[in-house]
Protein backbone atom coordinates (compact mmCIF):
# COMPACT_ATOMS: atom_id res chain seq x y z
CA UNK A 1 0.00 0.00 0.00
CA UNK A 2 2.50 2.54 0.62
CA UNK A 3 6.05 3.08 -1.08
CA UNK A 4 7.49 4.23 2.13
CA UNK A 5 6.87 4.21 6.14
CA UNK A 6 8.83 7.60 7.94
CA UNK A 7 8.93 6.77 11.81
CA UNK A 8 8.57 10.37 13.57
CA UNK A 9 6.49 13.75 12.99
CA UNK A 10 9.07 16.66 13.37
CA UNK A 11 10.85 17.82 11.13
CA UNK A 12 13.11 15.41 9.94
CA UNK A 13 9.59 12.88 9.09
CA UNK A 14 7.57 15.90 7.90
CA UNK A 15 9.63 17.45 5.23
CA UNK A 16 10.67 13.97 4.07
CA UNK A 17 7.30 13.00 4.03
CA UNK A 18 6.07 16.07 1.95
CA UNK A 19 8.66 15.96 -0.76
CA UNK A 20 8.31 12.10 -1.06
CA UNK A 21 4.48 12.88 -1.65
CA UNK A 22 4.45 16.08 -3.62
CA UNK A 23 7.90 15.45 -5.98
CA UNK A 24 8.23 11.92 -5.99
CA UNK A 25 4.52 10.99 -6.00
CA UNK A 26 5.14 8.19 -3.43
CA UNK A 27 2.53 7.13 -0.91
CA UNK A 28 3.75 7.83 2.20
CA UNK A 29 3.17 6.26 6.00
CA UNK A 30 3.99 8.40 8.80
CA UNK A 31 4.09 6.76 12.15
CA UNK A 32 3.82 9.17 15.21
CA UNK A 33 4.30 8.17 19.25
CA UNK A 34 3.41 11.03 20.01
CA UNK A 35 -0.59 12.72 20.27
CA UNK A 36 0.78 15.28 18.21
CA UNK A 37 2.87 16.08 14.63
CA UNK A 38 5.92 18.98 15.24
CA UNK A 39 8.19 16.82 17.27
CA UNK A 40 9.91 18.98 20.33
CA UNK A 41 8.80 21.68 17.83
CA UNK A 42 4.96 21.07 19.02
CA UNK A 43 3.43 24.31 20.36
CA UNK A 44 0.20 25.08 21.70
CA UNK A 45 -2.37 27.83 23.34
CA UNK A 46 -1.89 27.19 26.94
CA UNK A 47 -4.62 27.99 30.05
CA UNK A 48 -3.45 31.73 29.89
CA UNK A 49 -3.84 31.78 25.71
CA UNK A 50 -0.04 31.98 25.42
CA UNK A 51 1.49 30.33 22.54
CA UNK A 52 3.82 28.28 24.20
CA UNK A 53 6.54 25.64 22.64
CA UNK A 54 6.30 22.57 25.15
CA UNK A 55 9.61 20.64 24.26
CA UNK A 56 11.42 24.27 25.10
CA UNK A 57 11.99 27.30 23.02
CA UNK A 58 12.34 27.36 19.26
CA UNK A 59 13.39 29.96 17.40
CA UNK A 60 13.83 29.36 13.49
CA UNK A 61 16.60 31.18 12.04
CA UNK A 62 18.71 29.95 8.73
CA UNK A 63 20.76 31.98 5.89
CA UNK A 64 19.75 29.33 3.30
CA UNK A 65 17.33 30.76 0.98
CA UNK A 66 16.52 27.44 -0.69
CA UNK A 67 15.10 26.41 3.13
CA UNK A 68 13.26 29.57 3.61
CA UNK A 69 11.52 29.87 0.26
CA UNK A 70 10.50 26.11 1.03
CA UNK A 71 8.90 26.35 4.23
CA UNK A 72 7.53 29.22 3.24
CA UNK A 73 4.91 27.51 1.15
CA UNK A 74 3.63 25.96 4.21
CA UNK A 75 3.21 28.92 6.29
CA UNK A 76 3.61 32.87 6.86
CA UNK A 77 6.04 34.14 9.06
CA UNK A 78 6.34 36.79 12.22
CA UNK A 79 9.29 37.95 12.08
CA UNK A 80 11.31 37.68 15.38
CA UNK A 81 14.90 37.98 16.30
CA UNK A 82 16.09 36.07 19.50
CA UNK A 83 17.15 38.40 22.37
CA UNK A 84 18.68 36.02 25.21
CA UNK A 85 20.26 37.45 28.43
CA UNK A 86 22.90 36.06 31.06
CA UNK A 87 22.40 36.59 34.68
CA UNK A 88 26.68 37.18 35.29
CA UNK A 89 27.18 38.77 38.89
CA UNK A 90 24.40 40.07 39.65
CA UNK A 91 23.32 41.49 36.19
CA UNK A 92 21.14 40.87 33.18
CA UNK A 93 23.91 41.36 30.40
CA UNK A 94 23.26 40.50 26.51
CA UNK A 95 24.97 37.06 24.78
CA UNK A 96 26.39 36.63 23.09
CA UNK A 97 29.08 37.79 24.31
CA UNK A 98 29.92 41.10 22.85
CA UNK A 99 31.21 44.98 23.00
CA UNK A 100 27.91 45.88 25.09
CA UNK A 101 28.17 42.92 27.31
CA UNK A 102 32.12 44.19 27.89
CA UNK A 103 30.76 47.99 28.54
CA UNK A 104 28.19 46.11 31.31
CA UNK A 105 30.48 44.14 33.42
CA UNK A 106 33.89 46.07 32.73
CA UNK A 107 35.18 49.17 34.05
CA UNK A 108 35.51 51.57 31.50
CA UNK A 109 38.67 52.06 31.07
CA UNK A 110 38.88 47.92 30.89
CA UNK A 111 36.63 47.69 28.78
CA UNK A 112 38.09 49.98 25.97
CA UNK A 113 41.32 48.22 26.44
CA UNK A 114 39.21 44.68 25.82
CA UNK A 115 37.33 45.94 22.76
CA UNK A 116 40.46 47.55 21.06
CA UNK A 117 42.41 44.43 21.58
CA UNK A 118 40.12 42.88 19.85
CA UNK A 119 39.50 44.59 17.14
CA UNK A 120 43.11 44.82 16.74
CA UNK A 121 43.10 40.55 16.75
CA UNK A 122 39.93 40.39 14.77
CA UNK A 123 37.73 41.49 12.41
CA UNK A 124 34.90 43.22 13.18
CA UNK A 125 31.17 41.99 13.18
CA UNK A 126 33.24 38.07 13.25
CA UNK A 127 32.76 35.70 15.65
CA UNK A 128 35.59 33.87 18.40
CA UNK A 129 34.62 30.78 19.43
CA UNK A 130 35.41 30.65 23.62
CA UNK A 131 38.11 27.89 23.81
CA UNK A 132 39.96 29.65 20.66
CA UNK A 133 40.17 32.69 22.77
CA UNK A 134 41.47 30.87 25.65
CA UNK A 135 44.48 29.96 23.61
CA UNK A 136 45.23 33.51 22.89
CA UNK A 137 48.52 34.61 22.90
CA UNK A 138 47.79 38.31 24.42
CA UNK A 139 47.68 38.23 27.89
CA UNK A 140 44.28 40.87 28.13
CA UNK A 141 42.53 38.66 25.58
CA UNK A 142 43.51 35.65 27.68
CA UNK A 143 42.05 36.80 31.12
CA UNK A 144 38.81 38.28 29.14
CA UNK A 145 38.38 35.22 27.92
CA UNK A 146 38.75 33.32 30.96
CA UNK A 147 36.33 35.43 32.35
CA UNK A 148 33.94 34.68 29.90
CA UNK A 149 34.93 30.99 30.18
CA UNK A 150 34.13 30.75 34.42
CA UNK A 151 31.33 32.49 34.33
CA UNK A 152 29.05 32.36 30.80
CA UNK A 153 30.09 29.05 29.73
CA UNK A 154 31.98 26.60 32.47
CA UNK A 155 29.15 25.88 34.98
CA UNK A 156 26.04 26.41 32.39
CA UNK A 157 27.81 23.54 30.26
CA UNK A 158 28.21 21.45 33.63
CA UNK A 159 24.41 21.82 34.33
CA UNK A 160 23.45 21.22 30.29
CA UNK A 161 25.80 18.38 29.50
CA UNK A 162 26.93 16.75 33.13
CA UNK A 163 31.04 18.04 30.94
CA UNK A 164 33.55 20.49 31.22
CA UNK A 165 33.44 22.61 27.73
CA UNK A 166 37.00 20.73 26.58
CA UNK A 167 34.94 17.34 27.17
CA UNK A 168 32.47 18.47 24.64
CA UNK A 169 32.82 18.67 21.13
CA UNK A 170 34.27 22.18 20.19
CA UNK A 171 31.64 22.68 17.73
CA UNK A 172 29.18 23.14 20.77
CA UNK A 173 30.40 25.66 22.80
CA UNK A 174 31.16 27.53 19.62
CA UNK A 175 27.58 28.10 18.83
CA UNK A 176 27.51 30.83 21.38
CA UNK A 177 30.71 32.97 19.91
CA UNK A 178 32.32 36.16 21.34
CA UNK A 179 30.82 38.84 18.66
CA UNK A 180 33.21 41.25 17.55
CA UNK A 181 30.84 43.84 17.49
CA UNK A 182 27.76 45.19 19.27
CA UNK A 183 25.28 42.87 17.86
CA UNK A 184 22.90 42.11 21.01
CA UNK A 185 20.65 39.33 18.56
CA UNK A 186 21.14 35.50 19.54
CA UNK A 187 21.39 34.73 16.06
CA UNK A 188 22.09 36.32 13.18
CA UNK A 189 21.26 35.03 10.06
CA UNK A 190 19.50 36.22 6.86
CA UNK A 191 15.86 34.90 7.78
CA UNK A 192 14.89 34.55 11.30
CA UNK A 193 10.84 34.25 12.66
CA UNK A 194 8.18 32.20 13.97
CA UNK A 195 5.60 30.86 11.94
CA UNK A 196 2.59 32.77 11.77
CA UNK A 197 0.17 30.57 12.88
CA UNK A 198 3.11 28.70 15.33
CA UNK A 199 4.71 25.49 14.18
CA UNK A 200 2.15 22.77 14.56
CA UNK A 201 0.40 24.16 11.91
CA UNK A 202 3.33 24.10 9.90
CA UNK A 203 3.82 20.58 10.11
CA UNK A 204 -0.03 20.26 9.48
CA UNK A 205 0.34 21.95 6.51
CA UNK A 206 3.57 19.89 5.21
CA UNK A 207 1.66 16.85 5.91
CA UNK A 208 -1.41 18.03 4.54
CA UNK A 209 -1.83 15.35 1.41
CA UNK A 210 -3.74 13.23 -0.32
CA UNK A 211 -0.31 10.75 -0.43
CA UNK A 212 0.20 11.40 3.47
CA UNK A 213 -1.29 9.38 5.75
CA UNK A 214 -0.35 10.11 9.81
CA UNK A 215 -1.19 7.58 12.44
CA UNK A 216 -0.56 9.33 15.77
CA UNK A 217 0.05 7.67 19.21
CA UNK A 218 1.07 4.44 17.51
CA UNK A 219 5.10 2.92 18.77
CA UNK A 220 6.84 1.96 15.99
CA UNK A 221 9.40 -0.61 18.12
CA UNK A 222 6.65 -1.60 20.11
CA UNK A 223 3.30 -1.69 18.15
CA UNK A 224 4.15 -1.69 14.45
CA UNK A 225 7.13 -4.40 15.47
CA UNK A 226 9.34 -4.08 12.64
CA UNK A 227 12.51 -4.23 15.27
CA UNK A 228 14.91 -6.57 13.58
CA UNK A 229 15.21 -9.23 16.35
CA UNK A 230 11.29 -9.66 15.51
CA UNK A 231 10.24 -9.26 12.22
CA UNK A 232 13.41 -7.47 10.97
CA UNK A 233 13.94 -4.84 7.71
CA UNK A 234 13.66 -7.23 5.02
CA UNK A 235 15.96 -6.02 2.21
CA UNK A 236 13.51 -7.43 -0.18
CA UNK A 237 10.70 -5.67 1.36
CA UNK A 238 8.97 -3.16 -0.91
CA UNK A 239 8.40 -0.31 1.51
CA UNK A 240 11.28 1.70 2.26
CA UNK A 241 11.51 3.20 5.64
CA UNK A 242 13.04 6.43 6.97
CA UNK A 243 13.45 6.50 10.92
CA UNK A 244 14.22 9.74 12.68
CA UNK A 245 14.17 8.34 16.35
CA UNK A 246 17.00 7.03 18.63
CA UNK A 247 19.11 4.78 16.45
CA UNK A 248 19.99 3.04 19.80
CA UNK A 249 16.42 1.98 20.46
CA UNK A 250 15.96 0.59 16.74
CA UNK A 251 18.30 -1.69 17.87
CA UNK A 252 17.18 -2.51 21.04
CA UNK A 253 20.87 -0.94 22.42
CA UNK A 254 22.70 -3.65 20.66
CA UNK A 255 25.57 -1.37 21.33
CA UNK A 256 24.75 0.02 24.40
CA UNK A 257 22.41 2.99 24.99
CA UNK A 258 23.60 6.09 23.30
CA UNK A 259 24.18 9.07 25.73
CA UNK A 260 21.57 11.77 25.15
CA UNK A 261 20.70 14.47 27.68
CA UNK A 262 17.46 15.25 28.62
CA UNK A 263 15.86 18.22 29.87
CA UNK A 264 12.99 18.27 32.17
CA UNK A 265 10.54 21.59 31.41
CA UNK A 266 8.88 23.16 34.18
CA UNK A 267 5.87 25.48 33.02
CA UNK A 268 4.88 28.18 35.73
CA UNK A 269 1.77 30.55 35.22
CA UNK A 270 2.99 33.85 37.24
CA UNK A 271 0.32 36.03 38.38
CA UNK A 272 1.64 39.31 36.24
CA UNK A 273 1.58 40.91 32.62
CA UNK A 274 5.08 40.18 32.60
CA UNK A 275 8.28 38.41 34.35
CA UNK A 276 11.07 39.25 32.96
CA UNK A 277 12.56 41.86 30.58
CA UNK A 278 13.95 39.30 27.28
CA UNK A 279 12.42 36.20 25.74
CA UNK A 280 15.12 34.00 27.20
CA UNK A 281 17.31 34.58 30.02
CA UNK A 282 20.31 31.73 30.66
CA UNK A 283 21.46 31.10 34.18
CA UNK A 284 25.48 29.72 34.05
CA UNK A 285 25.92 30.07 37.66
CA UNK A 286 22.77 30.15 39.44
CA UNK A 287 19.97 27.39 39.93
CA UNK A 288 19.41 23.85 38.78
CA UNK A 289 17.99 25.38 35.30
CA UNK A 290 20.00 26.53 32.82
CA UNK A 291 17.64 29.35 31.37
CA UNK A 292 13.95 30.97 31.72
CA UNK A 293 11.77 32.05 28.85
CA UNK A 294 8.80 34.18 28.84
CA UNK A 295 6.60 32.92 25.92
CA UNK A 296 4.97 36.58 25.73
CA UNK A 297 8.25 37.64 24.40
CA UNK A 298 8.03 35.67 21.51
CA UNK A 299 4.41 35.45 20.79
CA UNK A 300 2.88 38.77 22.14
CA UNK A 301 -0.27 38.55 24.07
CA UNK A 302 -2.97 40.70 25.84
CA UNK A 303 -3.14 38.52 28.86
CA UNK A 304 -2.85 39.64 32.93
CA UNK A 305 -0.53 36.47 33.40
CA UNK A 306 1.79 35.03 31.71
CA UNK A 307 3.63 31.60 31.47
CA UNK A 308 7.64 30.97 32.01
CA UNK A 309 9.69 27.74 31.45
CA UNK A 310 12.28 26.62 33.40
CA UNK A 311 14.76 24.05 32.04
CA UNK A 312 16.44 21.67 34.18
CA UNK A 313 18.69 19.34 31.94
CA UNK A 314 19.20 15.97 33.17
CA UNK A 315 20.88 12.71 31.98
CA UNK A 316 18.71 10.20 29.73
CA UNK A 317 17.25 7.14 30.80
CA UNK A 318 16.64 4.98 27.94
CA UNK A 319 12.76 4.32 27.28
CA UNK A 320 12.07 6.53 30.31
CA UNK A 321 12.84 10.55 29.41
CA UNK A 322 12.76 12.20 26.17
CA UNK A 323 16.09 12.41 24.47
CA UNK A 324 16.56 15.96 23.35
CA UNK A 325 20.28 16.26 22.74
CA UNK A 326 22.85 13.52 21.29
CA UNK A 327 26.15 14.51 23.24
CA UNK A 328 28.04 14.92 20.64
CA UNK A 329 32.16 13.98 21.31
CA UNK A 330 34.70 11.51 20.05
CA UNK A 331 33.93 8.47 22.31
CA UNK A 332 30.30 8.34 21.58
CA UNK A 333 30.36 9.21 17.95
CA UNK A 334 32.49 6.35 17.50
CA UNK A 335 29.74 4.01 19.61
CA UNK A 336 26.60 5.91 17.14
CA UNK A 337 29.44 5.13 14.51
CA UNK A 338 28.60 1.07 14.61
CA UNK A 339 24.82 1.63 15.06
CA UNK A 340 25.01 3.78 11.58
CA UNK A 341 27.20 0.62 10.15
CA UNK A 342 24.87 -1.86 10.94
CA UNK A 343 21.98 0.50 9.79
CA UNK A 344 23.61 0.02 6.41
CA UNK A 345 23.29 -3.28 6.40
CA UNK A 346 19.28 -2.58 5.50
CA UNK A 347 19.33 -0.84 1.89
CA UNK A 348 15.77 0.00 2.58
CA UNK A 349 16.47 2.08 5.68
CA UNK A 350 17.22 5.60 6.18
CA UNK A 351 18.07 7.33 9.36
CA UNK A 352 17.53 10.58 9.63
CA UNK A 353 17.33 13.69 12.38
CA UNK A 354 18.91 15.13 14.72
CA UNK A 355 18.27 11.64 17.26
CA UNK A 356 19.09 9.24 14.29
CA UNK A 357 21.76 10.50 13.04
CA UNK A 358 23.25 11.78 16.48
CA UNK A 359 23.90 15.40 14.89
CA UNK A 360 23.08 18.71 17.28
CA UNK A 361 20.80 20.01 13.87
CA UNK A 362 19.18 23.01 14.09
CA UNK A 363 15.66 22.77 12.34
CA UNK A 364 16.97 24.58 9.45
CA UNK A 365 19.67 22.05 9.00
CA UNK A 366 17.39 19.33 9.04
CA UNK A 367 14.97 20.44 6.76
CA UNK A 368 18.14 21.56 4.20
CA UNK A 369 19.24 17.73 4.62
CA UNK A 370 15.63 16.29 3.93
CA UNK A 371 15.81 19.08 0.50
CA UNK A 372 19.15 17.93 -0.48
CA UNK A 373 18.88 14.16 0.44
CA UNK A 374 15.33 12.91 0.34
CA UNK A 375 14.25 15.51 -2.04
CA UNK A 376 16.51 13.57 -4.81
CA UNK A 377 16.02 10.28 -4.24
N1 LIG B 1 26.37 27.89 26.53
C1 LIG B 1 26.89 28.30 27.73
N2 LIG B 1 26.33 29.36 28.36
C2 LIG B 1 25.27 30.02 27.86
C3 LIG B 1 24.74 29.62 26.62
C4 LIG B 1 25.31 28.53 26.00
O1 LIG B 1 27.83 27.69 28.23
O2 LIG B 1 24.77 30.97 28.50
C5 LIG B 1 27.00 26.73 25.86
C6 LIG B 1 26.43 25.43 26.42
O3 LIG B 1 27.42 24.42 26.35
C7 LIG B 1 25.31 25.16 25.45
C8 LIG B 1 25.94 25.57 24.13
O4 LIG B 1 26.70 26.74 24.47
O5 LIG B 1 24.90 23.81 25.45
C9 LIG B 1 24.98 25.87 23.01
O6 LIG B 1 24.02 26.80 23.46
P1 LIG B 1 22.62 27.02 22.69
O7 LIG B 1 21.96 28.19 23.30
O8 LIG B 1 22.90 27.03 21.24
O9 LIG B 1 21.84 25.68 23.08
P2 LIG B 1 20.35 25.19 22.75
O10 LIG B 1 19.49 26.41 22.56
O11 LIG B 1 20.46 24.33 21.52
O12 LIG B 1 19.99 24.40 23.97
Amino acid sequence: MYDYVIIGAGFAGAVSANLLATQHNKKVLVIEKRAHVGGNCYDEVDENGIVVHRYGPHLFHTSSKEVWEYLSRFTEWTPYEHNVLAHIKGKNVPIPFNFNTIEALFAPLDATRFQQKLLHYYAPNTKVPILDLKKHFDDDLRMLADFIYENLFLHYTAKQWGLSPQEIDSTVTARVPIFIGRDNRYFNDTFQAIPKNGYTKLFEALLDHPNITVELQKDFLNEVCWRENRIGFRNDFTCKVLYTGAVDALFDYCFDALPYRTTEMVFETIDQAYFQEAATINYPNDHDYTRITEFKHIHPTLSPKTTILKEYPKEHRKEITVPYYPIFNDKNQAQYTQYMQKAQHFSNLTLIGRLAEYRYYDMDDIVLHALNTVGNV
